[in-house]
């Protein structure tokens, strides 16, 4: 059996309790060295084996699926964030099929969960944005026609930009291609919930800079959009004037 965790954004206790259970009772570990917080591994046995992916192929991550199943023992193959999200699982599942071995997956909190509570943001605010995007630039992995970074930003929702801080100048215009301006309001969330976290307000015009002054070119996520700045509606659902399915407001007097 082989059981997909998502790890959690970064911080050893943003695991799920199933996750950690199934991580003390693991055989096997194979984790996303690159993203994954080591002390994870304090959940499992000391005689579990533990392998980073870090430097691994498909070929190589199933050899040693296939290689526990034969002996009967289970394999915990442990993504960060939320594995549904570029965590390239899908490839995965679809060869323990094939092979005839079972799976299934612990969802995890993503990294975009994570920075929003690093920076004691909402998303989804009434009357500035209900949608959230969650995207990357097209870097050696392209992006399908249509997902355009600049055709995405047309929407002026709020965005959650994954595995592009490496290119900020470039995003930064395609933004503006967009609904977004240079002044839009932007933030950078540098490892979210580890304790080298960094979060950096700027504006779409100063992300690349603002990234170049405090070192940041990996591991962050790019938040676009008017949920970071101060404006909003107040919401209905909690609203004294409003009836909602559970409680009578002052409009149905
Ligand atoms: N499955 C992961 C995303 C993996 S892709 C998730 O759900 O979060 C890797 C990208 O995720 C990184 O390039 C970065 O953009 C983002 N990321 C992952 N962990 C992060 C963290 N703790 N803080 C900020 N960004 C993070």
């Amino acid at each position: 059996m082989v059981h997909f965790v998502g790890a959690g954004p970064g911080a050893p206790d943003l695991i799920t309790l199933r996750g950690a259970a199934l991580l003390e009772a693991a055989d096997q570990v194979i984790y996303t060295g690159s993203l994954v917080n080591p002390a994870l591994m304090e959940h499992c046995r000391p005689d579990c084996r533990i392998l980073d992916s870090a430097g691994m192929t498909l070929e190589e991550v199933m050899d040693a699926v296939f290689h526990a199943e034969e002996e009967g023992r289970t394999t915990v193959r442990l993504h960060t964030g939320d594995p549904s999200i570029y965590g390239a699982i899908r490839e995965q599942m679809d060869a323990l099929t094939k092979r005839g071995i079972a799976w299934d997956v612990t969802p995890g909190v993503s990294s975009f969960c994570g920075a929003a509570a690093a920076l004691g943001a909402e998303y989804t605010l009434p009357g500035v944005s209900q949608t959230v995007i969650l995207t990357r630039m097209a870097g050696r992995t392209p992006v399908p026609k249509g997902e355009e970074l600049a055709a995405l930003a047309a929407h002026g929702s709020s965005m959650a930009i994954f595995l592009s801080a490496g290119m900020l100048k470039e995003l930064e215009r395609e933004l503006c291609r967009g609904a977004y301006t240079e002044s839009t309001p932007a933030a950078l969330v540098y490892k979210a919930s580890w304790p080298e976290e960094k979060t950096i307000r700027c504006t779409v015009g100063t992300l690349a800079e603002s990234a170049g002054r405090h070192g940041i070119r990996k591991t962050a996520l790019v938040l676009v959009g008017d949920f970071l700045e101060g404006n909003y509606d107040r919401s209905r659902l909690y609203d004294p004037g409003f009836t909602t399915g559970y409680r009578k407001g002052e409009d149905s007097a």
